[in-house]
């Protein structure tokens, strides 16, 4: 397996950037709509890793369809998608990493 580098968000193929650690920041991932990017730090743990590249996913639908959503609302459906999917056994490991 190995890091994700790129995913789809409704039919726009986005790139995923894996940087190193920012200890002046408490920012795990980003979202950049003009560069169609997601950025996520490198290291997580597993858990949040997954949790963070589901809530940058929103952020790409709230910004694609705009939704205008506004944040507290992403991070409680963040919050709320990733403990049904985890609960419903959805493998989400598959966000972040592909085969080969
Ligand atoms: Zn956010």
């Amino acid at each position: 397996m190995s890091l994700r580098n790129k995913i789809d968000i409704v039919g726009k193929t986005h790139k995923v950037k894996w940087a190193e650690p920012n200890p002046g920041t408490d920012t795990l991932g980003t979202y950049n709509y003009a560069l169609q990017t997601i950025t996520l730090e490198k290291g997580m743990p597993e858990d949040l890793a997954q949790s963070t590249m589901l809530h940058e996913i929103l952020e790409g639908l709230d910004a694609i369809l705009k939704l205008h959503l506004p944040h507290p609302t992403l991070d409680r459906l963040e919050a709320g998608l990733y403990s049904v999917l985890k609960g419903a056994g959805i493998d989400l490991k598959k966000l972040l990493e592909v085969k080969g």
